[in-house]
């Protein structure tokens, strides 16, 4: 891992560690689909030493992929495993501090102090491991950092980045190499600033450990695609992480085809036409900063980014549920059959010919139209450019005109970084035009287009910029399936808010109930309290903690018992799982956040 080899690919079983053939089967399954490494909860020392039966069985079936023992809360167990099996996750946040929000105030002295503890807990690890060849993975997670790190750095990024670089520096003073660090959330946004900035910490302190990508508690189907896309896909394309796990809650090896696909889109991106230099003074990567834009209708300035579909006649019996702002329609549709109640999009040529007296159709300008052609609509223009356009031409044309918005195209195989640097451009000459970000496939799988487009588009919306998405492919997707993953896009990216958000762990061997069933059961009867984000987690050892900014937590306490969390706070405790999804929709009523479907 690391360096020059290939983005290795990983997952999690979700099988008790004590039932050694569940165990088994399921590391063959995700070894099959095609993981580099599996990993396996070791809870306590009964399971940390049950690996050994596992590894031992994996190896008789012809099996010597490595795995990864995960541990929390027990050094004792990371020293059993860290015997038996090739790396051993450690979580910071949890493994000398037990987090009892009790002491939010250290002195420099009792910081001091607690340090010193860290060291003395993870001596001995340090030793087993140089003694058995085994690597650590430290692996922060934002919903669990430890008080001493909440008391100085808040529940931030940087609060994640000092997690890891406390035990980090410990390692290295100690002479231990063979590190990987993660720094997880299930907020986008808040995982990818904090991967950014941790590398740039180890830069400024000469280190170079590889990283391990993955976006905590994504739920599952489309959502959780394209939220691990946006984010494991933004810091890949910045040229950062080693190793990633899409966290699924689904079957553990349907995370591998995800998984390999978003390494893939990478793969080849060292090869791209040149693209122009940006100059990187010019925006702080580590904050979120929309990029300013002046409004033109209902695009840029203070609006949430806009959603641009193409038309086809299956809109009348698609059910569309969150409509595009505008469709754009191809040459050759009968625009008398159109809904009136929509906005279109439509070529020059076609407006001018037939809908220029109608107030809502738009024309679509090339550069040169744009530049040439003297018929505007008097209130919105829409003109494609690209990174290759001029620019300075263009935006001559343009200047003072306050009716334009320019859509933005790419024709460089890394597009990303070809349409970030058009932004830069815009932002070095101080240019506020509204941009829609534009991407074209051709992809025959709904999966593959969300993840390729969430892996292009999520980070430009993550940097600020972006005013608008408009996402097509040539083989005909619905229009409902285009718009959602727009908005799925824009949701992950935390520029807007169209659905209720699930926070849903992968599950694994400490889950208390069958996570993917509840999760459906729960999204059937509050998917339309879009306002909400909910928890639904499988253990109440570290469920809490991991989903982070939940405003409702539904978390398994104990074999069939369910406890519920208003936000951080225990409200329900120990409710039999029967009775659980109607008592959460309870809590939701009583506590006035309840809107009828
Ligand atoms: S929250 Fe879910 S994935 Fe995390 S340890 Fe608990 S059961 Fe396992």
């Amino acid at each position: 891992m690391g360096s020059n080899y290939p983005i290795r690919i990983q997952s999690m079983v979700n099988t008790p560690t004590m039932d050694t053939m569940a165990t088994v089967n399921q590391c063959i399954r995700i070894i099959n689909a095609g993981a580099d490494y599996v990993r396996i909860t070791a809870p306590g020392i009964l399971e940390a030493e049950n690996l050994a039966n596992i590894k031992s069985e994996l190896n008789k079936q012809g099996y010597k992929t490595p795995l990864i023992a995960d541990i929390h809360f027990n050094p004792k167990a990371a020293e059993v495993a860290a015997a038996i099996v090739e790396k051993v996750r450690i979580n910071p946040g949890n493994y000398t501090d037990k987090k009892r929000f009790e002491q939010l105030d250290f002195t420099d002295l009792e910081y001091n102090l607690e340090i010193e503890k860290i060291n003395e807990k993870l001596l001995p690890l340090l030793k087993i491991c140089k003694e058995h060849g085994t690597a650590i993975r430290i692996g922060v997670n934002h919903g669990s950092l430890s008080d001493r790190i909440i008391s100085r750095y808040g529940d931030t990024p940087m609060g994640m980045v000092e997690s890891a670089m406390e035990f980090i520096r410990i390692c290295n003073k100690e002479n231990f190499q063979s590190l990987v660090v993660s720094l997880k959330a299930s907020n986008v946004r808040i995982m990818v600033q904090a991967n950014r900035l941790l590398v740039n910490k180890m830069i400024a302190e000469n280190l170079t450990y590889p990283i391990h990508l993955g976006v905590t508690e994504a739920g599952d189907g489309e959502d959780g695609r394209i939220k691990s896309a946006t984010g494991i896909g933004s810091l890949l394309a910045d040229g950062i992480g080693d190793t990633i796990r899409v966290s699924l809650t689904e079957d553990p090896e349907a995370e591998i085809p995800v998984a390999k696909q978003l390494a893939s889109i990478f793969s080849g991106r060292k090869e791209s036409q040149a693209i122009p230099f940006i100059n990187t003074d010019l925006k702080n990567p580590f904050e979120y900063q929309k990029r300013e834009s002046v409004e033109v209708k209902n695009i840029g300035g203070r609006n949430v980014p806009v959603v641009i579909a193409d038309y086809d006649f299956s809109v009348s019996s698609d059910k569309l549920t969150s409509m595009p702002e505008y469709f754009y329609l191809n040459s050759g549709l009968d625009y008398t059959k159109l809904p009136e109640n929509f906005d279109y999009i439509l070529n020059l040529h076609d407006w001018w010919k037939y809908a220029k007296d109608k107030s809502n159709f738009y024309p679509f300008y090339t550069d040169a139209e744009f530049r040439f052609y003297g018929a505007k609509h008097a209130d919105l223009n829409f003109v494609v450019v690209s990174n290759q356009d001029d620019i300075e031409k263009l935006i001559d044309a343009i200047d003072g005109k306050a009716n334009v918005v320019l859509i933005l195209e790419t024709f460089n195989s890394n597009g990303f970084a070809d349409q970030r640097s058009f932004f830069y451009q815009l932002l070095e000459r101080k240019i506020n035009i509204p941009v829609i970000i534009n991407r074209n496939y051709a992809d025959e799988n709904l999966s593959e287009f969300q993840i390729k487009s969430a892996s292009d588009s999520g980070g430009l919306f993550i940097d600020g910029f972006g005013d608008g998405i408009w996402i097509r492919n040539a083989m005909p997707f619905k229009p409902s399936e285009i718009t959602s993953t727009s908005l799925g896009i824009l949701q992950a990216s935390r520029v807007r808010v169209s659905k209720t958000e699930y926070i849903s762990c992968p599950s694994c061997g400490r889950t208390l109930f069958d996570l993917q069933t509840v999760t459906s059961q729960i999204k059937q009867r509050t998917s339309h309290l879009k306002h909400l984000k909910i928890g639904i987690m499988g253990c109440i050892v570290n469920g809490p903690g991991e989903m982070a900014d939940a405003d409702y937590g539904y978390v398994g306490a104990a074999a069939g018992k369910i406890t519920l969390y208003k936000g951080k706070q225990v409200i329900k405790k120990n409710i039999p799982s029967e009775q659980a999804v109607d008592e959460l929709l309870g809590l939701i009523k009583e506590n006035g956040d309840w809107k009828d479907a």
